[in-house]
């Protein structure tokens, strides 16, 4: 473990390397404790570097056995004789030679031994590696940062039982026996030079299925994925994704695979989702298998994202890579926004766009909302493992989706073309990608850049007013966003704001400019106003009746709307609006304000009551279900944290549970014959399909149990106990044992012990068996999780697993985490502590779902500083957990 070493790392203080790595040649004899690598780097001194600087290679743990250095073997004892040092942490030669020269470095590491799952280690029998961020100086002694690129060549050796697939980046090159030894060996070898973060290796018998893909240019190439042993025919899926993200990649941005072969393997101890390596992609392997029986629709569409993501990785990310770590967001915005696109296009878009929203505002807005809010681009980090956040990932995603907006469809695309063309085999920084855009659209883009460098979910604030007289219609604009850690004052954001005018009865109106504001028709009629200022007024002109505004069409920016729409007009847009995400949206603004006003009534002794008018509306939308999927969404109400975090201040967690609960009982009885009717209707009938429109089918019949079981217990416990007992697939079987989770009794612990009987040998679905478990919302659970954990199926050291249990209760149950006795505080605090030593990436996440406490009321607000705290204090904290405990302390 690397403890803390307290420095910063500021982007102010970037400089380019001072000597290149121009190859790279790597032998790698596997070896379960004692594998031996031998790395051979061609240096050059970098001609924009300083001349007659010393060579600092980074390291991490490791010990050098040998190194030579052009021939010359160094005495590795006596390191005055060849001036330098060599420590675990960092090999330097103090006056290295001001020409092209070799060294070759010998290191031994024990990959079984490695349990932060960073660099070399095992993940049950295969051998594989993570090196992003900062994994490669765990291998060996390198310039571990991405503007050193590289060609490698890779020769992997293992016993030929223990081994038999030997993977690595590139193309294969050689590979066979080792004569006279129970041993084989491969050669790889890459002809793309890229970071070290990119590189790859894997060592293991696994099962397989190949299949190829023949690219545009007519290129065929190899695809194998790579399973556990049995689990082949789960991997069908993710291939079938993988051949659809790669002629999508050809058909919007015309970009092919570059390699003969590409290669995914998964693996079931992973840190994170999916590793980009060139060539060879390495999976947690809940985001590649996938059958009827085990995967929810849900699963199925993370796989399919996932695979996709990675993949168009390979020129947003690795053909294309990074300067610096400052610009993470460079290659992850880019991705996730590529990813969204591609499965808006396979599924339903509004319906994709929803989720997507959903998962934005209940991560990234709470993160920019509390003390750990940073920029898109970040200024100054003390750990980029803490980085890989909803605000460089979606928040990066969305930046993009605004630009694509303002400059056009046609513009973005010619300016990805000339990013990739002026880019290819560089390391590049957000300026050089917006530069692009700048000069394709001939539009100065300084201001736009902002979105990258202030923290913070700028508020956008609308009033509105019709003049019956003079028959206009006029909208003010003003902005303003909250301080975040180290920016008190923040510039005016550029904010596209897609729009329409909605007449009931009539449905959208045309655009008219009109007013002295500055505004063209050209603007006017295009339904995006650009909003750059701090106020703006807008008026239309021959608007016949007042119209309902419908606002952030799409959402087409990443803000808070405050606008005070009244109820019936939000009922109106619930009906008529022609944008989708705008009709969902309604329901929600107008479910989240009544949820609102019930809290208030319970914290002030009173019951909540609720308004038939929206009963009413929901339930024309169940009866005129035209898209299930559209439908399930807007029938599931704001979430718990979706209501904490628009009532901001003085939060009780409890009061916002039973309102939502009262509300959800008062739906279900109010619209029961409806709900039953739907879900009657929607039975599944043919075999399993996992395509959008079954899944929307299956997703609406589940919404509608759910809250069935919400207005009625007995009846709920009786439908979802029958589905629970015929249902063929994961989605229906898993959707009933969440209902009867919420129900206490014996019904519930009968169908969650023969759930666990059923699947004890699949343990992706064993952890949605630990998770759902987690997140019940009874006083009973945190015992209930605590007695989990000795489980023999629960294991400390598989990340799945700890984020199942203990990432599932922090994260997702709201009112047992913030218990306000603290006892679910101390419980997270106690295991962040526990498994620090051991995996300091996953501790600090697992830290990170204190990052709303500074909204709580006063006394759980007390109770989980006193709990970070107490983890702030401990004694050797890793770099990671140390810098989440004291960012989210005052
Ligand atoms: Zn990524």
């Amino acid at each position: 473990m690397r403890t803390d070493t307290g420095k910063p790392v500021h982007l102010k203080d970037y400089r380019v390397p001072d000597y290149l790595i121009g190859k790279v040649d790597l032998d790698v004899k596997l070896h379960l404790s004692a594998t031996r690598v031998q790395a051979r780097l061609a240096f050059r001194p970098n001609p924009n570097g300083r001349r007659n600087a010393p060579l600092v290679l980074d390291g991490d743990g490791l010990t050098a056995t040998k190194i030579v250095l052009d021939g010359e073997v160094l005495d590795l004892q006596n390191s005055a004789s060849w001036n330098g040092f060599a420590t675990s942490d960092a090999f330097t030669l103090n006056a290295p030679p001001q020409r092209p020269f070799d060294l070759e470095i010998e290191t031994e590491i024990d990959p079984s031994a490695n349990t932060q799952l960073m660099g070399l280690y095992r993940s049950g029998s295969v051998y594989c590696t993570q090196c992003e961020a900062e994994g490669f100086r765990r291998i060996t002694y390198f310039l571990d940062r991405p503007d050193v690129l590289s060609v490698y060549t890779v020769r992997l050796e293992a016993e030929s039982s223990e081994a038999p697939l030997l993977l690595s980046n590139g193309n294969k090159v050689a590979s066979g026996k080792i004569d006279g030894t129970s041993r084989h060996f491969a050669i790889w070898h890459d002809p793309y030079p890229k970071p070290c973060y990119l590189f790859a290796l894997v060592g293991s018998n696994l099962g397989s299925i190949f299949s190829d893909f023949t690219t545009r240019s007519g290129r065929k190439v190899l695809l194998g994925i790579h399973v556990e042993h049995g689990k082949e025919p789960q991997a069908a899926y993710a291939m079938d994704a993988l051949k659809r993200a790669m002629a999508w990649d050809e058909r919007v941005y015309g970009r092919e695979y570059d390699l003969d072969v590409f290669n995914i393997v998964a693996v079931s101890d992973f840190n994170m989702g999916a590793m980009e390596n060139k060539g060879l992609n390495i999976f947690n392997d809940k985001y590649v298998l996938a059958s009827p029986e085990t995967a929810t629709d849900t699963d199925y569409a993370h796989v399919e994202a996932v695979i996709a993501h990675e993949y168009f990785h390979n020129w947003t990310g690795n053909r294309i890579t990074c300067r610096d770590w400052f610009q993470l967001c460079l290659k992850e915005g880019l991705t996730v926004f590529r990813d969204h696109a591609f499965s808006a296009d396979m599924r339903s878009a509004p319906v994709r766009r929803i989720a997507d929203v959903r998962a934005l505002r209940a991560q990234q807005f709470a993160e920019d909302a509390g003390p750990l809010a940073h920029n898109v681009r970040p200024e100054t980090y003390r750990e980029i493992n803490n980085f890989y956040t909803s605000t460089i990932y979606e928040k990066g995603a969305e930046i993009i989706r605004m630009l694509k907006v303002l400059i056009g469809d046609d513009s973005f695309r010619k300016g990805m073309d000339l990013y990739f063309d002026r880019y290819d085999g560089k390391a590049a920084t957000i300026e050089d990608f917006i530069s692009c855009f700048a000069e394709i659209s001939r539009r100065d883009l300084t201001q736009f850049s902002l979105w990258y460098n202030q923290a913070g979910t700028p508020i956008l604030k609308v009033t509105a007013s019709y003049d019956e007289v003079a028959k206009t219609f006029t909208l003010d604009f003003s902005q303003s966003c909250k301080p975040t850690p180290n920016q008190e004052k923040k510039e005016p954001f550029v904010i596209p704001i897609a729009l329409g005018l909605v007449v009931p009865g009539v449905g959208d109106i045309a655009l008219r400019a009109g007013g002295n504001d500055g505004a063209s028709q050209a603007e006017i009629s295009s339904g995006v106003i650009e909003f750059t200022s701090t106020q703006r007024r807008i008026t239309f002109c021959d608007v016949a009746r007042r119209p309902i505004p419908s606002l952030l069409r799409g959402f087409s920016a990443p803000v808070r709307l405050d606008y005070a729409a009244g109820e019936a007009d939000l009922m109106t847009l619930i009906k008529h609006d022609s944008d989708g995400f705008n009709r969902w949206q309604a329901a929600q603004t107008y479910a989240t304000r009544m949820l609102q006003r019930s809290v208030a009534c319970i914290r002030a002794g009173d019951l909540p009551r609720y308004d038939a008018d929206f009963t009413a509306a929901l339930l024309s939308i169940i009866e005129q279900t035209t898209d299930p999927a559209f439908t399930a969404q807007a029938i599931t109400l704001p979430s718990e944290a979706d209501i904490a975090r628009e009532i901001g201040e003085d939060v009780d967690p409890d009061a916002i549970h039973l309102a939502r609960e009262a509300l959800r009982q008062d739906f279900g009885r109010e619209i029961k014959e409806a709900l039953l009717s739907a879900y009657t209707r929607l039975s599944e009938i043919g075999p399993y399909s996992p395509d959008a429109v079954s899944a929307g089918r299956r997703a609406l019949r589940n919404a509608a149990l759910d809250l069935l079981a919400a207005g009625d217990r007995l009846e709920g416990v009786c439908l979802a106990t029958r589905q629970f007992e015929d249902a063929e697939t994961m989605t229906d079987k898993f959707a009933a044992l969440c209902v009867l989770a919420q129900i206490p009794g014996t019904e519930r612990e009968k169908a969650l012990d023969s759930f666990y009987g059923a699947y004890q040998g699949e343990a992706l679905v064993i952890d949605k068996w630990f998770a759902l478990q987690a997140t019940i919302p009874e006083r009973g659970t945190l015992n209930r999780v605590k007695a989990l954990m000795k489980h023999k199926a629960f294991s400390y050291s598989n990340p799945n697993r700890l984020r199942a249990l203990a990432g599932s209760f922090a994260a997702a149950n709201p009112t047992q985490f913030n218990a306000d006795d603290g006892s679910g505080y101390d419980f997270i605090a106690g295991i962040v502590l526990d498994l620090d030593p051991k995996n300091p990436q996953l501790a600090a996440r697992l830290l990170s779902a204190f990052k709303s406490w500074r909204m709580l009321e006063p006394r759980r607000k007390a109770l989980a500083e006193s709990a970070l705290r107490h983890v702030a204090g401990a004694g050797a904290l890793s770099a990671d957990v140390k810098d989440i405990a004291e960012r989210s302390l005052p």
